[in-house]
């Protein structure tokens, strides 16, 4: 049975009269209680004021988790909150009859869908979608659920079977300083942000036991490797090592103290640095051993000196750049460190080869200097991408179940969350685009629920009427002509194409979509997408470059000489690899592009708050038994009649059919309202004695 507080309408009159809740306040003293509100969608109206006052109220009172809808909200303590996490805690959320009644909490949702995997008559896999913007605390929360089920889904109490299991969980839980260190980075809104999303799958068995993991990462922000916005960082493994490593190691991977690296900017801040033994253990944990850490360790350290190269200007169009000075040792070093022939890895960062024509003639052409610049941060993120891919693959075997050993999964899904900076890129496009799919599947997912649940119950469902994003979506990625499809023709095409060209054509073919737009006083070639969370401009300049991610074949073959016995796993000698890197004209594997290979996000889920919250509250958020329902508001029918000028007592009979569990959910529409409506009468008669 359904109770129904409808959003828009649940005791407010049209005159724009007031809500139950605000009656509430006046009654109970203003906003006192505005913090016991623990589900948004008794706020009324929902607005991002409304929403924000309650937050906020919650906040001042230390309450971080509040419901809305089949969602939970969680705020971001920004202190650390060790009784709101302690496994005692865990256990109470566990053992609960209705984790639900509890406050709100994420181990209340991580309970539940625990349940829900073993309830069911068919087991069913379930996920937990963590969204939100960057610093907003989901990779916090995503580490907490993992705590939870690492608690709550353990192994039996023998002690050979808890042992094994004691391994496994720390082992998933191991994964996270691992990958962090490798994929998280300081940025201006968090000094641990993820720059990676994570798909993590827990795998139980048929007794619900947790028996393995299994991690798929999207999209590594590379770029960041040789290039970081001001006041930004580079992955923190990197300054891990410069602070952490030891004397002889200082020595071994030319890290003197003090060196000074142009990919290392702000290292005089004190962070995430200081963890390097942490990750060190937890590398060991998952079975990398110290041997291959140092290896790993070196091949970093190479990058770095890397980073240090420097070419200068060259006179002659037919001479190749000169390296700088001072980057003399630094290309020796690297070059050392890699495990490369100092001469070849200068020459290919110099000379780029070109096949052309019927024979397939090698052409070679010496580079510009921006040109040599590309190819060798070029380089540095070819190695670190699959060092980085490599890592996730020792990660996964290390910690994923026999394939027989489990039966259903609980997946958590923590990607980056919507962002908009002053200058957005194509790292920017896609991840909002991300977040724009998640927001739609939410969506349809989440009204599709409701609806059969509500013809379940014979209710109406015409009466919610919300707008999806579809159209913003369409403006990303619909076909025939979308911003992607623009963006991946002209790295097709391969033409010559300003920043201010290919901002003409998006507004001209696009003109028509409701969420372009355009900023007039932005001096850069630029567009706008509105998204669900808002508005964001997008800088056209590099758009097409960042999207091809081009890597020069001679990049892969020098890598495939490596000495190094890391780099040698990394860049094996794969002939059918060599033949497709060849550059064979038209015979070639069509390209695939950062943003066609990110559309793989497409089957994810998500949610924006306000947008949640109405769907929820356009609908039924509130679903009471039946007979709870008679016993709550017997007395307040009673009551009402009462008050009501002309009522007469129901006879038995009236009251059956008034309160009959068939009623239909207008019938409890309309009484529920008439009680909202005479809620300030009924609170004067009961302050009146008699
Ligand atoms: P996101 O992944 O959304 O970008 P994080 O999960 O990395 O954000 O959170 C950013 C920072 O906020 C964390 O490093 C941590 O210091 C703090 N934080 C987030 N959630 C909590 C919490 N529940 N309790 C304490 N600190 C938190
Ligand atoms: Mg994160």
């Amino acid at each position: 049975m359904l109770q129904q507080v409808n959003g828009h309408r649940s005791g407010s009159d049209a005159q724009g009269g007031k809500s139950l809740r605000e009656d509430l306040q006046e009654f109970l003293g203003g906003e006192a209680l505005l913090h016991e509100l623990d589900d948004l969608t008794k706020v009324n109206p929902v607005t991002l004021e409304t929403v924000l006052r309650c937050l906020q109220a919650r906040y001042a009172a230390d309450m971080f988790y509040t419901s809305a809808g089949c969602t939970l909200v969680a705020l971001n303590p920004f202190k650390p909150v060790p009784q709101l996490y302690s496994p005692a805690l865990m256990r109470e959320y566990h053992a609960a009859p209705q984790p639900q009644k509890l406050r709100p909490h994420i181990f209340a949702v991580g309970e539940q869908t625990y349940r829900n995997v073993q309830s069911l008559i068919e087991p069913v896999n379930q996920s937990i979608i963590v969204s939100g913007e960057s610093g907003a605390g989901k990779t916090w929360t995503s580490r907490c659920l993992m705590k939870f089920y690492a608690v709550v889904a353990a192994s039996p109490t023998s002690l050979e079977s808890h042992k094994i299991a004691e391994r496994i969980e720390q082992r998933i839980l191991n994964s996270n300083p691992v990958m962090e260190a490798f994929g998280n980075a300081c940025t201006l809104r968090n000094n641990n942000s993820s720059r990676f999303g994570k798909f993590i799958q827990l795998q139980l068995n048929s007794a619900q036991q947790m028996t393995g993991a299994a991690v798929q990462t999207y999209l590594l922000e590379k770029t960041r490797v040789t290039c970081q916005a001001s006041s930004e960082r580079n992955f923190h493994i990197f300054y891990q090592i410069c602070k952490g490593a030891s004397v002889d190691e200082r020595l071994q991977w030319h890290l003197p103290e003090g060196a000074s690296f142009s990919w290392l900017p702000n290292p005089e801040r004190t962070l995430e640095e200081d963890c390097f033994q942490v990750t060190r253990e937890a590398m060991l944990h998952l079975g990398i051993d110290i041997p291959t850490q140092n290896n790993i360790f070196q091949v970093l350290a190479g990058l770095l000196h890397l980073g240090n190269i420097w070419f200068a200007d060259s006179k002659d169009e037919a001479q190749s750049c000169q390296l700088m000075d001072d980057a003399k040792c630094s290309i020796r070093t690297s070059a050392s460190l890699l495990q490369l022939p100092e001469d070849p890895l200068l020459e290919t960062l110099q000379i780029r080869t070109i096949r052309a024509g019927r024979q397939q003639q090698v052409f070679q052409k010496p580079c510009s200097r921006a040109e040599c610049d590309t190819r060798r941060d070029c380089l540095a993120k070819l190695v670190y991408a699959r060092l980085f891919d490599w890592l996730v693959s020792v990660i996964n075997s290390s910690i994923c179940a026999d394939p027989d050993s489990w039966t259903t999964f609980i997946g958590l899904l923590d990607v980056y969350g919507f962002e908009s900076f002053p200058n957005n890129s194509l790292e920017q496009l896609c991840i909002n685009y991300a977040n724009e799919k998640l927001q739609q599947h939410f969506v349809a997912h989440y009204l599709r629920a409701q609806q059969e649940e509500y013809a379940f119950e014979g209710l109406d469902w015409s009466f919610v009427n919300y707008q999806d994003n579809q159209a913003c979506l369409d403006l990303i990625e619909g076909s025939p002509i979308s911003i992607c499809s623009l963006i991946n023709e002209e790295c097709r095409l391969n033409r010559p194409s300003s920043a201010a060209q290919l901002q003409t054509r998006i507004e001209s073919a696009l003109a028509g979509s409701p969420c372009l737009g355009h900023n007039k006083l932005s001096r850069e070639p630029s567009f706008i997408v509105v998204h669900y969370a808002g508005p964001v401009q997008y800088h056209t300049a590099g758009l097409v470059e960042k999207n091809k991610d081009p890597v020069p074949p001679e990049l892969t073959r020098l890598l495939q000489q490596s000495q190094d016995s890391l780099l040698k796993v990394l860049f094996p000698m794969d002939p059918e690899e060599k033949s497709q890197e060849e550059p064979s004209g038209q015979s070639r594997a069509p390209v695939l592009t950062v943003v066609s290979k990110f559309k793989v996000l497409s089957q994810l889920e998500a949610c924006g708050l306000v947008e949640t919250i109405h769907i929820s509250a356009a609908g039924f958020p509130i679903r009471i038994p039946h007979q709870n329902f008679v016993e709550r508001y017997e007395l307040l029918r009673r009551l009402c009649t009462r008050t009501s000028p002309g009522s007469h007592s129901p006879s038995p009979d009236e009251r059956h059919s008034e309160w009959s569990p068939h009623t239909k959910g207008a019938t409890l529409q309309t009484l529920l309202q008439d009680i909202l409506h005479t809620l300030p009468a009924l609170t004067q008669a009961a302050a009146t004695p008699g």
